[in-house]
């Protein structure tokens, strides 16, 4: 087995990458992280949690860290330009908050350097997977120097669907830069 073989290797630092690696370090797993990109995308895109994910980022260590950042709400109204009602829900207190995207992923970045089992390979494309029958071979591209190298063997985690770079595409730049408050339009019930 290599000498850089690990237990799991997950495939982009996005929120949901950066709680999957918390998750697996704090189990004990060598866990490797592979983000294409330099650092957090400057720009929110999810702005909402609910109570359960809240407990999940108390279980990976960072809830008093992401909390007082956070603007707890009672429900969402959805009106429309004419100020008409389209949807709303109300929830009990403590059961759902806004987020500040940028600020949630780097708290989650700042918890997920406090776990020896994990490591983090920032500009580090993943160009390929090739499922043996008891590893995962992961073709990397060190986006510094250009240089391809095959990692593994290893678990393979890859939470992020084909749909993941939409989230820093010019698109998604010319819809959030529009908007006020935490990047987002709502209204607090
Ligand atoms: C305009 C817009 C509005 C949105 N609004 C909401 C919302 O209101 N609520 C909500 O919950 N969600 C919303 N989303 C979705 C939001 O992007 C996700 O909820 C959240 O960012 C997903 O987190 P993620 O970690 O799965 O993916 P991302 O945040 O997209 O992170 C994926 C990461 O994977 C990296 N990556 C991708 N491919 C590779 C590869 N081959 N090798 C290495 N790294 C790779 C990317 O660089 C990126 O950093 C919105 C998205 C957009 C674009």
């Amino acid at each position: 087995m290599p000498d850089d073989a690990v237990d799991a290797v997950v495939v982009g630092y996005g929120p949901v990458g950066a709680v999957a690696a918390a998750l697996l370090g704090r189990a004990g797993l060598r866990t490797t992280v592979l983000e294409a990109t330099s650092s957090v995308y400057h720009l929110p895109r999810a702005a909402h949690m609910d109570a359960e994910i809240m407990r999940v980022l108390d279980e990976i260590g960072v809830g008093d860290d992401v909390r007082p950042t956070c603007a707890p709400i009672s429900g969402m109204h959805f009106i429309n330009a004419d100020g008409e009602a389209l949807v709303r829900f109300d929830v009990p207190s403590g059961a759902s908050f806004m987020f500040y995207q940028p600020e949630l992923e780097r708290a989650l970045r700042a918890g997920v350097d406090r776990l020896p089992s994990v490591d983090v390979h920032l500009e580090h494309e993943v160009v390929g997977f090739e499922q043996h029958a008891d590893h995962v071979e992961v073709t990397v591209r060190d986006l510094a120097t250009g240089r391809s190298r095959v990692r593994g063997p290893g678990t393979c985690w890859a939470p992020t669907g084909p749909g993941a770079w939409c989230a820093s595409s010019s698109a998604s730049h010319a819809r959030t830069c529009s908007s006020t408050s935490h990047g987002w339009w709502w209204t607090r019930c």
